[in-house]
């Protein structure tokens, strides 16, 4: 690598994911000189192998299973999905595997786009090896800010690299449904891909460890009816079981269960969680460790190093795409706030430079069928956090959820708690729910007390009407 002079800028981003590219916007807007590292596309996982694929592949599978439950329509939706069709769609919302628009963007608000693995070398300092050998070494006047992400966690299994397994990326982007496709997981990344490729023509077999069921993390009638719609669409679904080993023998898969079970198939996906993108990117050189989550204040500031941001998936908070941007707006906001000399106010009224969201009100939608959406706290979290709180259960059965779909079946539950009267957690399992999240959102983040709730009168006919449901429950028991 031949190197040349440093270049100064105010403040330097390390990976162009849409979290990078958010803090980059906020540091231009506050008219700081902004430079953005990027080793692979800009746009990161969400735009190429996570949100905006995996979406495209769900959404046809979702809009066919409403149609399938109105009578009228559901006879013009009984033909297969076309894959190939449903393929394409996805290929465009990917813009093909292509940044060009991206970058377009990354210029238009004035920041310099490097190409290449950017690592820190010391504080303020960042060293980008080029994709063509070059090096450049770029100098952070205030702030280097590492947006570096996520990546898929395998399991320690011998011999998994030459069994070439599936991760979120080539499940998102797979040119064709495998005629037989084994999911290891029980997550939201698991349950996702097993709707869309059980619906495109695969044969899904699930692997699911332990008993917390699926979607662990959300309230438990979430999995459970998920579960028992994947079940109803034909997913294998065995829980309670881990894979002790996987070979491939020719085009084969073979897995073999710790139950004894051997399975075989054509492809099998690992949707086993993730690991922080930190591995190689010289946290060594500022007495951090290397491949370790990079634990953040509220402003986003890494413990110890008033130079040094970790916004997005990269600080474990929350591995949301828009949780990592509501981040970034937060973080960019306290970089310029700090490079201009204005104090960050403990006591900042609107939290603007606080992302205290990231604690207790966290949206968050599975795109299955019936879609899963939560926000706050669960049941379980709430009575942790030691929160004295009530869980309202109701079916969710209104005027509205009957006109969506015959036999729409779905289920709501409030956690209130009891000494603020504010709520605390909600989730939503059922047909388009996802779309009524935020309204709980602001309930949560906004601490709307259950009193005011009463005032906001959800319009007739819609699905919304649980919230009318879910407030009579409260007062009534
Ligand atoms: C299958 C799947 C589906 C998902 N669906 C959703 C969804 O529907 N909604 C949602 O909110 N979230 C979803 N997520 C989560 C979402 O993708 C992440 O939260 C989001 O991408 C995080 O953004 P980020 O910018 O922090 O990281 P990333 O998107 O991972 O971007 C990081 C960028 O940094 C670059 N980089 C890494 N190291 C370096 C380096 N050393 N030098 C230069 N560049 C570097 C990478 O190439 C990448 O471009 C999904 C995740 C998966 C896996």
């Amino acid at each position: 690598m031949t190197q040349s002079d440093s270049i100064t800028y105010d403040v330097v981003v390390i990976g162009a994911g849409p979290v990078g590219e958010n803090v980059a916007d906020r540091t231009r807007a506050a008219g700081l000189s902004t430079a953005i590292v990027e080793s692979e596309l800009v746009g990161g996982e969400c735009s190429y192998w996570a949100c905006m694929p995996s979406k495209a592949l769900l959404r046809p599978v979702l809009a066919r299973a409403d149609a399938r439950r109105l009578p009228g329509l559901a006879q013009a939706v009984r033909e297969p999905l076309d894959a190939a069709a449903v393929l394409a769609r996805r290929d465009a919302f990917t813009s093909h595997w292509k940044d060009d628009g991206q970058v377009q963007w990354v210029e238009g608000i004035g920041a310099d786009l490097y190409r290449g693995q950017g690592r820190l070398a010391g504080p303020r300092t960042v060293e980008v090896a080029g994709p063509d050998g070059t090096g450049r070494t770029l100098t952070a006047r205030h702030v280097v800010a590492v947006c570096t992400g996520s990546g898929a966690a395998l399991p320690h299994l011998p011999g998994l690299a030459e069994v070439r397994p599936w991760t979120s990326r080539e499940a998102t982007s797979a040119e064709s449904a495998p005629g037989r496709l084994i999911v290891v997981g029980g997550g939201v990344v698991a349950v996702e891909m097993a709707t869309a490729w059980q619906a495109l023509g695969s044969r899904v077999t699930m692997l699911v460890r332990g008993d917390g069921g699926l979607l662990a993390r959300m309230e438990p009638f979430a999995g459970e009816l998920v579960a028992e719609a994947l079940t109803e669409a034909g997913v294998d679904l065995r829980t309670g079981v881990s894979v002790e080993s996987v070979t491939r023998e020719g085009g084969t898969v073979v897995a073999v269960t710790d139950t004894g079970d051997r399975l075989e198939a054509d492809e099998i996906l690992f949707a086993t969680g993730r690991v922080p993108r930190t591995g190689d990117i010289g946290l060594d050189t500022v007495g951090l460790e290397p491949g370790s989550w990079l634990p953040v204040d509220d402003s986003l500031r890494v413990d110890g190093h008033d130079w040094l941001y970790a916004v997005g998936d990269v600080n474990h908070r929350a591995l949301l795409t828009h949780q990592g941007k509501y981040q970034a707006r937060i973080a960019g906001a306290a970089i310029a706030a700090r490079a201009s000399g204005v104090p960050i106010l403990e006591s900042d009224p609107w939290g603007a430079h606080a992302a205290t969201a990231d604690h207790d009100a966290v949206p968050q939608v599975v795109f299955t069928d019936p879609e899963a959406a939560s926000v706050g706290l669960s049941l379980a979290e709430a009575e942790q956090a030691r929160h004295r709180v009530r869980a309202v259960d109701v079916d969710i059965a209104v005027a509205g959820s009957s006109l969506y779909g015959d036999g729409y079946k779905g289920r709501a539950r409030m956690v209130v708690d009891l000494e603020d009267e504010i709520v605390r957690g909600v989730t939503f399992v059922g047909p388009g729910v996802g779309e009524m999240i935020h309204s709980a959102t602001v309930v949560v983040a906004g601490q709307v007390p259950i009193s005011r709730l009463w005032h906001a009168v959800p319009p007739y006919p819609t699905i919304s009407e649980v919230w009318l449901r879910l407030l009579e429950t409260y007062r009534d028991n």
